[in-house]
Parts: C-alpha cells; structure tokens; sequence
C-alpha cells in the first residue's frame, strides 16, 4: 500500500513536471510583435520585452529576452521585420529576462549598457559571462550619451536608481520611442531589487527625468506600451511607495504592521506578477520592499 502510494505519488509529480515543462514550452517559443511608430517594433515573449529600430545601416535591439535560444528567435523576427542585420544591443539592466539573448546576436554587435550593469553581470553571472565574453557590453554610458546609426539617432540615458542602479533608458530620437527597461512594468506589480543599489524612494525622480524626454510612446520593460499618461500613472504609483515606506519607518512601525496597515490606491489596474515556482510579486512584496529600504533593512550586494 506505502509502495502504491509511492508510485502513484511520482506519477503525480512526473505529470505535473511535464505539464509545467509543456506551458513552460510554450511560454519560451511563444512571440507577438507590434510596430510601435515607422520604423520601431516591440517583441513580447517570456521575458523583457524587446525594443527594434530600424536603421538604413542595420537593426538596434534594446534587450535580448531569457535564453540564448530566445535570442536566435527575436532576432530573426527583429530582421524580418526591418530587412537588416542587428548591429546593435542595449542592455537596459542586468536581469538575465533581459540580457541572456545576447549570444545570438552576431558577432560584430556593438553591446551596450551601464558600467554598474557590467559589474552585476559579472558579480552574479560569472560563469556565463566568462563563457560568453564575447557578448557582454563593452561600451558604457553611465551619464547621457547619444551614437548615431546610420539615419537614426539612438541617446542613452543613465536618469537615476530605481529597478536597479544601473538602468539605462533608450530613446530612438526620431521616432519618439522610449524603452524604460524596468523602469516600468506595464500593468503589473514591479520586481525592486534593492539588493543591486534599486530604490523606491529615488524611482519617482528618476521617471521625472525620463519624462523629459522627447517621445510619445513608451515600451516598457514588461507589459503593453503605453503613453505618456500610462508612464505618469505608474510614476504615481512609485511615489506612493515610497510615501508609505517612508511613512512607516517615521512611525517606527514592523513590516507586520505596515503590511497591515497600507492601502495601496495608486495601483489601478495593476495585476501580481507570477512565474509558478520561479518568482511571486504582489502588493506585500512591493509593500515590503518599500518598507525595507526606508527602515535600512536591505544588505546591499557588492557594487
Ligand atoms: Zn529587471
């Protein structure tokens, strides 16, 4: 009877193994695209999503997706679409969701990023990134820079911590097309991770920054693109965050309590941001992380 019990136990898991390998499967192999104005496009797949400008001299992708052979995919997708070689990557952050794609891409690519991105790469990827040395971002712009590409001017900006310290924002100046990287989650609860120098309480006046900007639409680094309004709706948000971790920590009170006592209201339309087994990120996570930072609770990683 234990035996059967065993066994029916590991078919159990078995089934449930394979039906999870199948949606992840489907999650990893799965692309929409959307042309977002003349000559840019956003890819959504598993992962951030992927900012594609065309160019006369070739194709500049912000963001690479999860796996090498995701990579492969998005850009042969990205080519399809503008006619050209990708010559160009922008990482906007570290997070593998965002960078991993990048050994597909060929091997003359110019790879950009932020210096303090370079470095978390290194510190928490060392193995990958000695393996593909090749693809990690040689070029950094840790302030406001802008590179030309043939026809299109692509300016790179360094606007402040938030998602992590190191995040670069992309405008495709003449298109007016902004990718926030994971400045902005569309739609969705952020992951804040104040463990790579991230802060809620300096986000808010990063967007501020971003928002400067010339541009009418934005990619952001998870979910639809959206607008101006859409981008100061989320910066809202974040600065209610911040209101309530600091709040908190004035009032001296315990995570316990703030958990218990805070009424997000700036969080229209936001949905909790799941990965089963991988990641859970609802209103007591960013409600912790908020807390967290405000009381000096984080252990800063080595930056
Ligand atoms: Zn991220």
């Amino acid at each position: 009877m234990i035996r059967r019990g065993i066994t029916i136990g590991l078919i159990v898991c078995l089934l449930a193994a394979a039906g999870y390998g199948g949606w992840f499967y489907n999650q990893v192999t799965t692309y929409t695209h959307e042309q977002i104005s003349d000559d840019v496009y956003a890819i959504y797949g598993f992962g951030g999503n992927v900012g594609v400008l065309r160019t006369d001299i070739g194709t500049v992708l912000v963001d690479s997706m999860t796996f090498t052979m995701q990579g492969k995919r998005v850009r042969k997708l990205a080519e399809d679409l503008t006619g050209k070689p990708v010559v160009m990557v922008i990482n906007t952050h570290y997070h593998l969701d965002h960078t991993h794609g990048n050994p597909a891409m060929p091997a003359d690519t110019r790879f950009f990023s932020t210096s303090a991105t370079v470095r978390h790469l290194l510190a928490t990827e060392p193995d990958f990134w000695d393996e593909n040395a090749d693809y990690l971002p040689r070029e950094t712009v840790d302030d406001d820079r802008t590179v030309q590409i043939g026809n299109k001017s692509v300016r790179m900006l360094h606007a402040g911590r938030g998602h992590t310290d190191g995040d670069l924002v992309v405008l495709f100046v003449d298109d007016r097309v902004v990718h926030t990287g994971d400045l902005m989650f569309g739609g969705r609860y952020p992951n804040i991770d104040l463990e790579a120098g991230g802060s809620v309480r300096d986000w808010a006046g990063t967007l501020d920054r971003v928002s400067e900007l010339h541009f009418d639409r934005v990619i952001p680094g998870h979910g639809p693109a959206t607008d101006r309004d859409g981008l100061a709706a989320y910066r809202a948000f974040i600065a209610e965050l911040a209101v309530i971790g600091a709040h908190a920590a004035a009032e001296g009170w315990t995570l316990e309590h703030t958990l218990a006592h805070t009424t997000l209201t700036k969080n229209t339309g936001m949905s909790d941001f799941v990965i089963p087994l991988i990641m859970h990120i609802d209103t007591d996570f960013v409600v912790r992380r908020a807390w967290e930072e405000a009381t000096g609770t984080v252990t800063a990683r080595s930056r």
